[in-house]
């Protein structure tokens, strides 16, 4: 077979420890076979940043606005052992908050379902899609651990003098504060990114924070989100037959539970956070869920929602066989694949990056697994366990087979 030609380049950004090693795995055995790959290669690994004193996150997010469409390994975020562990001379922040806090943008995660592994709740029949606010809040914070009495104020100086002041607390001993901030630019976009993806996902879109305690911060995102849809999104809405729903977070949080699933969540960015994780656990394991950044100005960035599996990397150091799941990962490669394919109208790269998801669900459904999902499987066929090469390997036969 011809191998599948690229015009322009997909920025490549590579990993840490053992999602590096499945990066590796998957370029060779699905993707380097069927695709003459075009990229532009960034090395985030902890190493390669340390060494550019993290030039490199940096010129890797310019380089995904240049080109519109990146793929990322997941990376470590120092830590104090890190920085230890790394001998490193500072510790240089989160990849992922250096190329979000660049890129703005909602971070939209899905699970990819399997017939033999059900959600754990039982009346999820459809994914349920989380689209998370990447900028500010607590993510963009100002703290400060008060040491004892005093008086903690917010001032606000405008541009043009005029001032605003407010008592927070008059401490009468030790306690805390913190400044969050965000800004309207940024919440109209996630609140485009949101209708936008629902309009072109064909699904309904909820959107929930707290505004009944928080009546200007939260109110303000209730009110910018309500005005982009009556401006910009009803009619398209109304059209499709897709609705658009806002509820207090609290009240989201039971009826998701309740629900059938098939709509999108937009959640501001710590509830994001915290839903995401809850979902994709529900729904089986962050390894079986695709993550993607949009930016307002329509670049994307795929990545693979779990971190890089320090523990079982140590055993891959040993010597020892791990089975590891490269699902999300290869999604990520797949979907950015798949991205390039159509902005650059290369169909035979967009019937690629399907047949590879398929081959991939099919190799699951005739019940080949990693280990993490053995535990999960309902399936008729039993579970027969394998590495993530062996995995690899068996999604690469049935891909053979669907392109032939
Ligand atoms: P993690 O890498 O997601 O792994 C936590 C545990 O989840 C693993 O030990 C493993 O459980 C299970 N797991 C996660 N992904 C799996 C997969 N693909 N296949 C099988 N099992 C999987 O989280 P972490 O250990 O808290 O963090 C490790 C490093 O990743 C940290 O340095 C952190 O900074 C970084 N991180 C990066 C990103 C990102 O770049 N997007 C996100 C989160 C964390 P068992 O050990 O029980 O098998
Ligand atoms: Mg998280």
């Amino acid at each position: 077979m011809e191998k599948i030609k690229m015009t322009t380049p997909l920025v490549e950004m590579d990993g840490d420890e053992m999602t590096r090693i499945l990066w590796k795995q998957i370029k060779d055995e699905v993707i380097l076979p069927y695709v003459d790959l075009n990229t532009e290669y960034y090395d985030l690994g902890l190493v390669h940043r340390e060494e550019t004193k993290d030039q490199v996150t940096v010129d890797a997010a310019n380089a995904n606005k240049k080109y519109g469409v990146a793929v990322k390994c997941a990376t470590i975020t120092p830590n104090a052992q890190r920085v230890e562990e790394y001998n490193l001379t500072q510790m240089w922040k989160s990849p992922n908050g250096t190329i979000r806090a660049i890129l703005d943008g909602t971070v939209f995660r899905a699970p990819i379902m399997v017939k033999g592994i059900s959600p754990v709740v039982r009346t999820w029949q459809k994914p349920i899609t989380i689209a998370r606010h990447a900028f500010g809040d607590v993510y963009r914070a100002t703290e400060y651990r008060v040491p004892g009495a005093g008086k903690a104020e917010l001032v606000f100086t405008g541009a043009d003098g005029t001032t605003f002041r407010e008592t927070i607390n008059d401490f009468d001993g030790a306690g805390v504060i913190q400044g969050q901030f965000n800004k309207d630019s940024s919440i109209t976009s996630f609140a485009r990114s949101c209708f936008q993806f629902a309009v072109d996902t064909k699904q309904d879109l909820w959107f929930s924070t707290k505004d009944t305690i928080s009546k200007k911060y939260d109110h303000t995102f209730k009110d910018i989100f309500q005005e982009i849809y009556d401006a910009e999104y009803k009619e398209k809405f109304e059209a499709l037959g897709i609705e658009y729903f806002y509820t207090l977070i609290d009240d989201a949080v039971a009826r998701v539970i309740r629900s059938k699933g098939g709509f999108i969540w937009a959640c501001k960015n710590y509830d994001g956070d915290v839903m995401s994780d809850m979902v994709s656990t529900a729904f089986g394991s962050l390894a079986m869920m695709t993550s993607v950044l949009v930016s307002p100005d329509g670049n994307y960035e795929y990545e693979a929602a779990h971190g890089t599996v320090t523990r079982h990397y140590y055993k891959y150091l040993k010597g020892e066989e791990t089975s590891t799941n490269p699902v999300a990962t290869l999604f990520a490669w797949s979907g950015a694949l798949r991205k390039r394919g159509e902005l650059d109208g290369i169909d035979a790269l967009v019937r690629y990056a399907d047949a590879l998801e398929k081959a991939t669900i099919d190799t699951i459904e005739d019940g080949v697994m990693t280990g993490d999902l053995c535990s999960m499987w309902e399936g008729d066929k039993p579970a027969r366990k394998v590495t993530s090469l062996e995995f690899l390997r068996e999604i690469r036969s049935r891909l053979d087979k669907a392109l032939a």
